[in-house]
């Protein structure tokens, strides 16, 4: 599998061989094996587990080395050189990725009790993308990939719209007791000078519940300038909602955070870059959404985010269609794709059969990073290479070539369903032809 793989990548050189050397076609020739896309600066390349990993080097072989001459620094987070490095790689990794300030990852196991089994685990390692947002504190920010014939629920969406979910606090880290009636319970801070402030939350004349949420300023100031900087970057509305009218202080804070910050440090930028920043009650909210055709960023509070971006992706299609980059407030970018490492193909590819598994969103991971590094480093060829990878992505698809997860959404009359493989090869093949 792997040798064909790189014979299809070398097709374009080799047919080109086979002409008469005309001088237009000498002049073609050259234009065509022309250099390969030089970087300045490497990718962080995270590495990961099971199908996706197959496809991660899938990807490079027959979609990215032909192409660029690729600097990245490797780290491997599959699981079993976590075990080995006693998961210093994935903290290695989060390191280098503030240091050069854009990363790629691949999907990864984060273990339970089956899989400390499975991979006879010393210890029952954390989420390698918990711990990279807790390095890097950022903002995850999830986009349907649209495309043509797989039309969402809600018709009118036909531009992508992109759920920024802050990461930290609310019902997340909550405090919650079970009360007995006759109780009375009340809220208390205690200052640093040891002075107590009380509130009444109730008096339970019966049995009851009770819940102490917390967030953080600095935290909340993180997310809005996560949530303006992506706006920016992508030149889209942003909209936030909160229940501000029934929390008062609560909701409220989120609320005045966004706008002060709004109008002492972006105001201008977003007026410049003709976008606008625009706040609601989140039940208004909803139902704009729904009545919207999409192409905005929607900012959501940590709940909020949980529940809409389901929703959304959902809504959109499938979850083989959803990328996801983590933006961190001093603008370092990690980008992957939002589902996981689609471990029921993988143990079909283990046993030889084939597979037809989604690789679009790790190749939009993929064409997000390298976009992106060309822009931070100024190599206009390297963006143009992202936008031509993904234009031709979408096109195999539109053209009825797409993998069985898809093949079963699709309205498309005429489709073809491929395996995991053959996909790829069918991108690179309108992907060489706009080269
Ligand atoms: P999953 O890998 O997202 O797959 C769930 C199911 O969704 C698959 O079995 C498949 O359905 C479908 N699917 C997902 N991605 C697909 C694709 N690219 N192409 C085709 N179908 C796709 O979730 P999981 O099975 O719950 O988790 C597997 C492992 O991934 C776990 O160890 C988990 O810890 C890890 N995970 C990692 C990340 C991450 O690194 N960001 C995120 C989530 C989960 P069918 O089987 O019906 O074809
Ligand atoms: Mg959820």
């Amino acid at each position: 599998m792997k040798s064909e793989a790189v014979n299809i990548c070398s097709t374009p050189h080799s047919q080109h061989s086979t002409l008469t050397d005309t001088p237009l076609l000498i002049k073609e020739r050259k234009e065509f094996s022309m250099e390969k896309i030089k970087m300045s600066t490497p990718l962080v390349e995270m590495d990961g587990d099971e199908m996706t990993r197959i496809i991660w080097k899938m990807i490079k072989d027959i979609l990215i080395l032909p192409y660029v001459d690729l600097k990245t620094e490797y780290y491997d987070l599959g699981l079993e050189n976590r075990e080995k490095t006693k998961d210093q790689v994935t903290v290695d990794s989060a390191e280098a990725t503030k240091k050069y300030g854009v990363a790629v990852k691949c999907a990864t196991i984060t273990p339970n009790a089956e899989r400390v089994k499975e991979y006879n685990l010393s210890q029952m390692w954390k989420s390698p993308n918990g711990t990279i947002r807790a390095i890097l504190d950022g903002t995850v920010f999830r986009t349907p990939i649209v495309v043509k014939g797989i039309t969402p629920y809600i018709p009118t969406w036909t531009k992508p719209i992109t759920i920024a979910r802050h990461a930290y606090g609310d019902v997340y880290k909550n405090t919650e007791m079970v009360v007995k009636g006759g109780s009375k319970a009340e809220l208390v801070v205690t200052d640093e000078n040891g002075n107590e402030t009380r509130q009444l939350i109730h008096d339970f004349a019966t049995d009851g519940i009770i819940q102490g949420l917390h967030n953080i300023d600095k935290s909340i100031a993180s997310f809005a300038r996560a949530c303006f900087n992506f706006a920016l970057d992508k030149k889209q509305d942003l909209w936030f909602a909160t229940k501000d009218t029934i929390s008062k202080k609560y909701d409220h804070r989120f609320k005045d955070i966004f706008n002060e910050i709004f109008e002492n440090e972006y105001k201008d930028k977003f007026a410049d870059a003709g976008i606008t920043f625009f706040y609601t009650l989140i039940d208004d909210a909803v139902a704009r959404v729904i009545r919207s055709d999409g192409g905005y960023i929607w900012a959501c509070k940590n709940y909020d985010g949980d529940v809409m971006s389901d929703m959304v992706a959902t809504a959109f299609g499938s979850l083989a269609m959803m990328t996801s980059v983590l933006v961190s407030p001093d603008g370092i970018y990690e980008y992957e794709a939002a589902h996981g490492t689609v471990q029921r193909h993988y143990y079909k590819h283990l046993k030889g059969e084939t597979t037809s598994t989604n690789s679009v969103a790790t190749l939009f991971a993929w064409t997000g990073a390298l976009r992106k590094r060309g822009e931070l480093d100024n190599i206009p060829e390297l963006c143009n290479f992202a936008d031509k990878l993904e234009k031709a992505t979408l096109a195999t698809i539109e053209d009825g070539i797409m993998t069985g997860d898809l093949a079963l959404l699709s309205s498309l009359e005429n489709k073809t369903k491929v395996d995991t493989e053959t996909f790829l090869v069918e991108v690179n093949k309108r992907l060489s032809a706009m080269l």
